[in-house]
């Protein structure tokens, strides 16, 4: 009985550390243009990519680095959004979701 609950506070801690992994490398992950919510909002990876016809709003040096969203460090290629959970975006990146940061 002793072993089979130290093997399971084992396997727990085994199964811990994996998700701890996993949820570390899908942070990691960039978001893709062609990710469903990533195209609805005009997303670009290059800001100077961005549809100036359809995202009128967009105007240089308008980026993820200076939106109030990014959560990325200054000076970083890329970091988080709070609109794309997990994952990162390009610090030079845009979308239409901008809000300039204060
Ligand atoms: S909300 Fe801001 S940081 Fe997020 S993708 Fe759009 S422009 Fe970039």
């Amino acid at each position: 009985m002793k072993s089979t609950r130290r093997q399971f506070m084992i396997m727990s801690a085994a199964g811990a550390a994996t998700l701890a992994l996993n949820s570390k490398v899908q942070a990691q992950a960039m978001v893709a243009e062609t990710d469903p919510q990533a195209a609805a909002l005009g997303y670009k990876a290059d800001a100077s990519k961005v549809d100036k016809a359809k995202y009128a709003r967009y105007a240089a040096p308008q980026a993820c680095s200076n939106c109030a969203l990014y959560q990325g460090a200054a000076g970083s290629a890329a970091g988080g959004c709070a609109l794309f959970a997990g994952k990162q975006v390009a610090a030079k990146g845009w979308c239409s979701a901008y809000a300039k940061k204060a």
